[in-house]
C-alpha cells in the first residue's frame, strides 16, 4: 500500500488522523498524526509536539537540498550554536531543529527561510541550471 503522507510504498500502513483528516500513513509518517483506532486522549500531544507537527508538515513541492540536515548542522556548528541557542534565535523548539538536522522531518517553507537567514546558508536547490 502507498503512504498518503510521503507517497512511499510500505507494508505497514495505518490509518491516522492528521489535522482531522483521515490518511494512510507508513511507519515513518505515522507519528505525524493520531492513530484512528485509539481514543484521542490516549495520545496527549503537548505544545511542542503540536509545533513540530505544524512545522514539519510535508510540502512536497519544496525543492529542498537533499542534504539539508547536514547543511544546517554544519552551519550551526560553525556559528557555535547549540540547538537551544538556534531555537531561541528563530523562535522554534530545539527538538524540532534536532529532528530537522537528522532529516526525520522537512522544515516548512517559512522555517526554511528563517534557518537560511539565521545561518546564512542556502537550503533550496538552485533553480534552472
Ligand atoms: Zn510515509
Amino acid at each position: 500500500m502507498l503512504c498518503e503522507v510521503c507517497g512511499k510504498e510500505s507494508g505497514c500502513i495505518k490509518t491516522i488522523l492528521l489535522d482531522g483528516i483521515e490518511m494512510l500513513a507508513c511507519e515513518e509518517c505515522f507519528s505525524f498524526g493520531v492513530e484512528k483506532e485509539k481514543p484521542r486522549e490516549a495520545k496527549k500531544i503537548d505544545f511542542e509536539e503540536k509545533e513540530i507537527r505544524k512545522a514539519g508538515q510535508f510540502d512536497l513541492g519544496l525543492d529542498l537540498k537533499k542534504s539539508f540536515g547536514k547543511a544546517i548542522s554544519v552551519a550551526r556548528q560553525k556559528q557555535g550554536l547549540t540547538f537551544e541557542e538556534l531555537g531561541k534565535k528563530i523562535f522554534e523548539p530545539a527538538s524540532l531543529l534536532r529532528r530537522i538536522e537528522s532529516e526525520s522531518i522537512k522544515p516548512s517553507d517559512k522555517l526554511i527561510s528563517k534557518l537560511e537567514k539565521a545561518l546564512k546558508i542556502q537550503l533550496k536547490e538552485e533553480q534552472g541550471q
